[in-house]
């Protein structure tokens, strides 16, 4: 497992949980507007965090943080990701995978072994716009929808979300995203924010109200709809 950051501590990335979260190296996605470019696009191995040190760390910690979260990259590239979860699980930690869900056959293996708490799962924008807004062409949208499915029909606790940005996101895009994840728990749209890190710049926000426009498109069709990262 290629870990390449450690947040020790961190009250936004598990709701209701004091969380450490691990960023892993390496992605099958290109995402322009991503602000984790160095673990994307950069030399991951001049990046890399032992695994001691973050176990060394969580045996300290026990007690005072509640969850671990690993987050990418796309962290089912991971060699070993099912290990690492075991081992943080042994240890009393819950656990969390963000994803962009495009390896489903990883995901089913975690979710078999019963090895997740919290899946936060990515829609990066109606099926037909994956490939614009992915940055790589070709996506294969069948493994992205056996993703939502198995989720959708998961006993786990999880969530999809999408960053919102104007030269990418229609109100008929997310007309078609409110349909593909109707019957899900919990859906979030948030805020896109240029920072240094992102691979390409330049993009254009959504205002929180603008954001706040698409929440009836999913009342009635998820559990819980919400918006994310606004200031007030
Ligand atoms: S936003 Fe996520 S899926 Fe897209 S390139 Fe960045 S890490 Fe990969």
């Amino acid at each position: 497992m290629i870990i390449c950051g450690f947040e020790k501590f961190s009250m936004v990335d598990y709701d209701g949980k004091i969380a450490c979260t691990v960023f892993t190296g390496g992605c099958n996605f290109r995402c322009p507007f991503c602000h984790n470019g160095s673990l994307v696009i950069g030399d991951v191995s001049s990046q890399e965090i032992s695994l001691d040190e973050v176990f060394d760390y969580l045996n300290k910690r026990k007690g005072l943080v509640d969850a671990v979260c690993v987050t990418g990259g796309e962290a089912t590239l991971q060699k070993g990701l099912d290990e690492f979860y075991a081992k943080v699980r042994d240890m009393g930690y819950a656990t969390k995978l963000d994803t962009n869900g495009l390896r489903p056959d990883v995901l089913k293996d975690l979710l078999d072994k019963n090895l997740l708490d919290y899946v936060a799962m990515d829609i990066k924008n109606s099926k037909a716009k994956y490939a614009l807004t992915t940055g790589v062409k070709n996506v294969d949208i069948d493994k992205i929808n056996e993703s939502v499915e198995m989720l959708k029909n998961s006993n786990v606790d999880y969530e999809f979300r999408t960053t919102l940005i104007k030269e990418f996101h229609t109100e008929q895009d997310m007309r078609e995203i409110a349909d593909w994840v109707s019957g899900a728990k919990r859906y979030f749209m948030q805020h896109y924010n240029d920072t240094e890190g992102c691979i390409s710049h330049g993009f254009t926000e959504f205002s929180k109200a603008e954001t706040e426009a698409f929440i009836p498109l999913f009342e009635g069709k998820v559990g819980m709809v919400g918006i994310r990262g606004y200031k007030n």
